[in-house]
């Protein structure tokens, strides 16, 4: 689903050059539950940020679904990200004036421009997939942290992404919480098929992957299947 191939970025601030990522290469595989993890600076938000094209490689190739994103304009970059990706972030990014409902509703009218009666029924879907159907017509400021990324989590999926590509999604919750948001995002791998990429530098969060990919320095060191592992 994702191929990168001798991948590279980086950053020029003036005359100063900072290589974020350097020479990765890795395969995600379609409906996969997989993991980068690394320390603060080691170039987890640069990947996550290129495979859901919002910046474009210095070097080397990146393919996502098929296409090669280099070859992406801004439009048509804008017209992928909004048919095949979906995004959860760490600080939620719900929009305050709208209830639970209406946010995870918002990619439909806005990006998508679903007819009203299937927007009612996609979103009612994912609400009752999240278990958040009793909390639909709560603001964000009337949630917990756990129950603001389980809308997140469901906006991600509402125009039916192939990919979901979520940036430190636990950074802001307790452990327990952290958890069981990682368990939901598995679920919803199992539930529709898609494919969910996060990144994290709790080690407790990373073993609930299936692939881990640890990072260091922009160098993507080594590949663990947890599966392989385990039957190892
Ligand atoms: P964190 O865990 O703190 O979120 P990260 O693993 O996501 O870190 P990145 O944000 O990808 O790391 O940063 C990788 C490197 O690239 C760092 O050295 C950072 O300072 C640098 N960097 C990131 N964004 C930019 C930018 N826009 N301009 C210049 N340098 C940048
Ligand atoms: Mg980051």
């Amino acid at each position: 689903l994702v191929i990168a191939k001798d991948l590279t970025k980086i950053y020029r601030a003036g005359d100063v050059e900072v290589p974020a990522i350097r020479g990765a290469d890795f395969v995600i595989e379609p409906a996969s539950f997989v993991a980068f993890v690394g320390p603060s600076g080691s170039g987890k938000s640069t990947l996550l940020n290129m495979i859901g094209c919002l910046d474009h490689p210095t070097a080397g190739t990146l393919t996502v679904l098929d296409t090669d994103i280099a070859t992406l304009g801004r439009r048509a970059a804008a017209e992928f990200r909004g048919k095949y990706i979906g995004f959860i972030f760490q600080d939620f990014n719900l929009v305050p004036v709208l209830t639970a409902y209406e946010n995870i509703e918002y990619p439909l009218i806005m990006v998508q421009k679903w007819p009203e009666a299937r927007r009612r029924e996609q979103v009612r879907r994912l609400l009752d997939a999240v278990g958040m159907s009793a909390q639909a017509d709560k603001r964000p400021d009337q949630l917990s942290g756990g129950q603001k990324q389980r809308v997140a989590v469901a906006r991600a999926l509402v125009s039916n992404a192939r990919l979901v590509l979520a940036d430190e999604p636990t950074a802001n919750l307790d452990h327990d919480t952290a958890y069981r948001i990682i368990e939901l995002m598995k679920k919803m791998r199992d539930e529709f098929g898609t494919t969910f990429v996060f990144s994290t530098h709790d080690p407790k969060i990373m073993a609930e992957a299936e692939v881990t990919f640890t990072l260091e320095d922009g160098i993507v060191l080594s590949r663990r299947n947890h599966e392989e592992a385990a039957h190892a």
